[in-house]
C-alpha cells in the first residue's frame, strides 16, 4: 500500500496551500483531487484580501499573484467600500484576480515543491486507527497516511464520514452565477432589489459576461440550466440580453454552517469543508488559505515527532473563532443586500457608520484578516497578532521580515544586544537573527505599539512571545510551540 505522511483530500485553494506548507516543512504530502487537472471551470471567487496576500508574501510568492491581478480598495461591508489605504501593511488593498487564475498560479507553485498529486481520483472513504488512516480512492488503490485533511469543499465527504456535525443556518436565498455571451449590451454594474443583488460584468476577454442574479425563490439543489438563467434575468431586467454559449452556470446560496470540530483524532478539516457562507465580502477563499497556513506547520511538527499531538488542538482553538466571526459578518452583509424600503433605511444608517474612521478600521480589519488575534494570553499587543513586515538591518544587510519566513521556519528576532539570547536547545528548529529596526511599530486597527526587545515568530507569521533576555517565559513559549529542548 502506498504511504504518505499526510494525505489531503481536495486540491482547491485550501488543499494546495496546505500541501505547499507541508512540503516546505519537508513532510511527505499527497493531494487527491477529483478533477483531471488543476483547471477550474468558471471564475468563482474574485480575489484575495490583504492578509492572504501577506501570507503568500511570507512564502515569497505574492508577486506571482500581484502580477496577474488588479489591486483595488475592494474590501466592502454592505455597500460601503472600506478604504484601507492607511493600514500599515505592504499590501493595503485587495487583489482582484479570478479563482481559476489563483488556482493555476498555486498549482504551478506546488509543482515546484515535492508534492505528490493524484489527479482524476476521489477519496471515497477512510478508516482511522491509533497509528494512521486508510484512505480509499475511487480507482480502488488504497493509501495509508498518518493524517488525512479534508480540503474537499462545502459538501465535504471527509467531514460527513468523520461524523463531524455541521451546524448553522439553512439557505434562505439563492443566486445563479454564469459566464455567457450576450447579443444585447447590458447595463454594467450592480443592481439591488427586494430579492437581493444582481450584476453583469464584461470579463477580460471582452466577449464573455459574468452574470450574477438572485433568484426570486430559493432554487433547487440540482444544477441550473440556461433557461433558469434566462427566466431570472427577464424577471429582474425585463430581458435576458440574448444569453447564449454558456461556459459555466452554477448556483450558490446563503447557507451558513461551520464544522463543530476541525479535528477528529487523525482527521482534520480546512477551508470550505470547515465553513460555508454567502460570498458577500468575498472572504471564503482567503479564510481557507489562512486555515492551511495555521495548520501546516503544526501538522508538520506533529508528524515529525517534534511536538505532541495536542498542538493540533490549537488549530481549532485559533481558526474556529475567526471563521465564526466571518460567518456572522457575511450573514449581516447578506441581509444588507436585500433592498426594500426598510432594509434601504438600514443600509443608509450602516453606510454612514461604516464610513466613519473607527468603524471603517474595525470592519476593514476583519474583512482583510489583518486584525486576527489568536488568544495566546495577556501581554504585549503583538502577542497572537501578525508580525509586521518590517525593513530590518541585519548582519547580512537590509532584509524584510517576510523574507526570513520564506522557508516556513520559526524565527526569534533579537532587537537588543547581539548575543543576548542562547536558544541552543532549539537551534535545530528555530532561527535566531539579530536585527535593527529604527521605525515605528504600528499594527492595523490598533495603531502604534511599543517597540519590543525581541519577538518569537511562528512559521505562520503570528507572534508567539514578546520579551527580553531576562524573561523566563521564552523557554516555555519555545517548548509550547516548537517542542521540548534538545538534550545537549
Ligand atoms: C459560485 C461560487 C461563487 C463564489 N464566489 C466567491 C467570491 O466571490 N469570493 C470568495 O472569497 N469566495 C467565493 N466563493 C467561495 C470560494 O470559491 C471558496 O471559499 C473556495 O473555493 C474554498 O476553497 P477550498 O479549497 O476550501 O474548497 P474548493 O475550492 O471547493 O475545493 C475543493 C476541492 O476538492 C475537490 N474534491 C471534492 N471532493 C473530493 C473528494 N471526495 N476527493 C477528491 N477531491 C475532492 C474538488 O474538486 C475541489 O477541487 C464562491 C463559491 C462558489 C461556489
Amino acid at each position: 500500500m502506498t504511504e504518505h505522511a499526510v494525505v489531503i483530500a481536495g486540491g482547491g485553494p485550501a488543499g494546495m496551500m496546505l500541501a505547499a506548507e507541508l512540503a516546505l516543512a519537508k513532510v511527505d504530502v499527497a493531494v487527491v483531487e477529483r478533477r483531471p487537472d488543476h483547471v477550474l471551470v468558471g471564475s468563482r471567487a474574485g480575489g484575495l484580501h490583504s492578509r492572504t496576500i501577506e501570507v503568500l508574501d511570507q512564502r515569497g510568492v505574492a508577486d506571482r499573484f500581484l502580477a496577474e491581478g488588479q489591486v483595488a480598495q475592494a474590501a466592502t461591508f454592505g455597500t460601503t467600500v472600506l478604504d484601507m489605504s492607511d493600514f500599515p501593511t505592504r499590501h493595503p488593498y485587495a487583489l482582484g484576480i479570478w479563482q481559476n487564475h489563483i488556482e493555476r498560479i498555486m498549482a504551478a507553485w506546488i509543482a515546484e515543491l515535492p508534492v505528490h498529486i493524484y489527479y482524476g481520483r476521489e477519496v471515497t472513504g477512510f478508516a482511522q486507527d491509533d497509528t494512521g488512516v486508510d484512505v480509499r480512492l475511487s480507482d480502488g488503490e488504497p493509501l495509508r497516511a498518518h493524517y488525512l485533511v479534508g480540503c474537499d469543499g462545502g459538501r465535504s465527504l471527509i467531514r460527513t464520514a468523520a461524523g463531524i456535525e455541521f451546524p448553522g443556518w439553512d439557505p434562505t436565498r439563492s443566486n445563479l452565477i454564469a459566464e455567457v455571451e450576450l447579443t444585447e449590451e447590458p447595463p454594467q454594474g450592480v443592481r439591488h432589489d427586494a430579492a437581493g443583488v444582481h450584476g453583469l460584468h464584461r470579463m477580460e476577454d471582452g466577449r464573455t459576461f459574468r452574470v450574477v442574479v438572485t433568484e426570486q425563490q430559493l432554487g433547487p439543489g440540482s444544477e441550473p440550466t440556461l433557461r433558469d438563467l434566462s427566466e431570472t434575468l427577464i424577471t429582474v431586467y425585463g430581458t435576458d440580453f440574448g444569453i447564449h454559449n454558456p461556459t459555466w452556470i452554477s448556483r450558490f446560496t446563503d447557507m451558513t454552517r461551520q464544522a463543530a470540530a476541525y479535528r477528529d483524532r487523525r482527521v482534520l478539516l480546512a477551508g470550505d469543508a470547515a465553513h460555508v457562507h454567502y460570498p458577500a465580502g468575498g472572504q471564503g477563499l482567503s479564510l481557507g488559505v489562512q486555515d492551511a497556513v495555521n495548520l501546516g506547520w503544526k501538522l508538520a511538527q506533529v508528524v515529525k515527532g517534534t511536538s505532541q499531538e495536542s498542538l493540533l488542538d490549537t488549530y481549532h482553538a485559533e481558526r474556529h473563532p475567526v471563521a465564526a466571526r466571518a460567518l456572522q459578518h457575511t450573514m449581516a452583509q447578506g441581509a444588507l443586500q436585500r433592498r426594500d424600503e426598510r432594509i434601504k433605511a438600514l443600509v443608509d444608517v450602516v453606510s454612514e457608520l461604516a464610513s466613519m474612521d473607527e468603524p471603517r478600521k474595525r470592519l476593514a480589519g476583519i474583512v482583510s484578516g489583518l486584525d486576527i488575534h489568536y488568544d495566546l494570553g495577556e501581554g504585549h499587543p503583538l502577542l497572537g497578532r501578525r508580525m509586521p513586515d518590517l525593513d530590518l538591518v541585519t548582519a547580512n544587510g537590509p532584509l524584510r521580515v517576510f523574507t526570513l519566513l520564506h522557508d516556513a521556519r520559526p524565527l526569534l528576532l533579537d532587537f537588543g544586544e547581539p548575543g543576548d539570547f542562547d536558544i541552543t536547545p532549539w537551534a535545530d528548529r528555530v532561527r535566531l537573527v539579530d536585527a535593527e529596526y529604527a521605525g515605528v511599530w504600528e499594527l492595523p486597527v490598533i495603531g502604534a505599539v511599543t517597540a519590543p526587545t525581541a519577538v518569537l515568530i511562528r512559521p505562520d507569521g503570528y507572534v508567539a512571545w514578546v520579551g527580553d533576555p531576562a524573561d523566563p517565559g521564552l523557554a516555555d513559549a519555545l517548548t509550547t510551540w516548537f517542542g521540548p529542548p534538545t538534550a545537549a
